[in-house]
């Protein structure tokens, strides 16, 4: 697989899915060691007294080459025998851990509890798994996304997993964001006098990209440095490729479109990539959200579309210069 010659480091912000595949197109044309992904750890929760963290889990089964392509998370070829003899135990099985997964969630709550921080846990997992890229959570400090619903709040997890984004949601908090400091590898990344590029990756803005936002300081790193900021929009033609995005959208009163998600992000980015299903979207702009806009094959199936629309936002590095 042909690695690109790109002059300098990228930092990536990502979510689970849809911020995974064009993080594993970046991993695949940059060299080991020049991507840094920062993830979103508001999702995390615990489980059977298990540490979780979906998101990173997401990120390192993609760039290992273990996740399940078939159904869209986990690990592939993945036996269920635990979740059975949980179930003959009376216990709940709405969120579904799987054999081998199970074996990185009970490493990962070793660690914690001998007192390792995440982002060590996190480094030692993905060298574990041979994975060249940096993966650094947003903190290591403990923030909980919490979804306001027409069925009261809810614990993230709940609301997506136990409850299928069913309920209607009216707003979002991250609890304990306030307080969390931004991970060292984290600043580190976007303090690099190396810095080129920095990508916001396809995911959630309001659920996964947010909660990453709302850690303090991280805002001002990225608009710090000379690095452009470069988002690609999640949505395409009004509609999620998979996902609440959309729906969620309608629920709190905005327009499901990538303008919507332009706006979300104005003030923060240099460029917005949208679909070529979207190239026309300028003129649906407010004149004031003032985002200059690209259009690109934004719809990830293979690996050589993950890799293209790589290279086509790592080519837009230029543009703050
Ligand atoms: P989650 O944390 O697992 O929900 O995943 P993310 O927040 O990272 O990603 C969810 C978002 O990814 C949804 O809004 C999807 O529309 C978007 N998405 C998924 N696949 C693609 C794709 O191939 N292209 C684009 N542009 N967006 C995608």
């Amino acid at each position: 697989m042909s690695t690109l010659s790109f002059p300098g480091k990228v930092v990536a912000l990502s979510g689970g899915i849809g911020g995974a595949k064009l993080a594993l197109g970046l991993d695949r044309v940059l060299a080991p060691g020049q991507l840094t992904v920062i993830v979103n750890t508001g999702d995390d929760f615990r489980h059977f007294g298990l540490h979780i963290s979906p998101d990173i889990d997401t990120l390192l089964y993609t760039l290992s080459g273990l996740d399940d392509p078939v159904r869209g998370w986990g690990r592939r070829d993945e036996t269920w025998t635990f979740m059975r003899a949980m179930g003959e135990l009376g216990r709940e099985g709405w969120f579904q851990l799987g054999d081998g997964d199970l074996a990185i969630h009970v490493e990962r709550t070793r660690r914690l509890a001998a007192g390792e921080t995440l982002s060590h846990v996190t480094d030692f997992l993905r060298r574990q798994l041979g994975i060249g890229s940096v993966i650094v959570p947003m903190s290591d400090d403990p923030v909980a996304t919490q979804v306001e619903t027409d069925e009261g709040r809810l614990d993230f997890q709940h609301y997506f997993v136990r409850r299928h984004c069913e309920p209607r949601v009216t707003g979002i908090d991250f609890a304990g964001a306030d307080e969390a400091r931004l991970a060292p590898g984290a600043a580190a990344a976007l303090a690099d006098p190396d810095l080129a590029l920095i990508v916001i990756c396809p995911s959630n803005p309001y659920l996964s990209v947010d909660p990453v936002l709302a850690v303090p300081g991280l805002r001002a790193a990225l608009r710090a440095g000379r690095a452009p900021v470069v988002a690609v929009s999640p949505i395409i033609a009004g509609q999620a490729v998979k996902g609440p995005t959309a729906k969620m959208m309608t629920e709190l009163g905005r327009v499901p479109s990538a303008a919507e998600v332009a706006r979300h992000y104005a003030g923060l980015i240099d460029l917005f990539v949208v679909d070529e299903a979207d190239a026309g979207m300028d003129a649906h702009m407010d004149a004031g959200a003032g985002v200059r806009t690209v259009a690109a094959p934004t719809l990830m199936r293979t690996l050589d579309d993950r890799m293209n629309l790589a290279r086509i936002v790592l080519g837009l590095a230029g543009v703050r210069a």
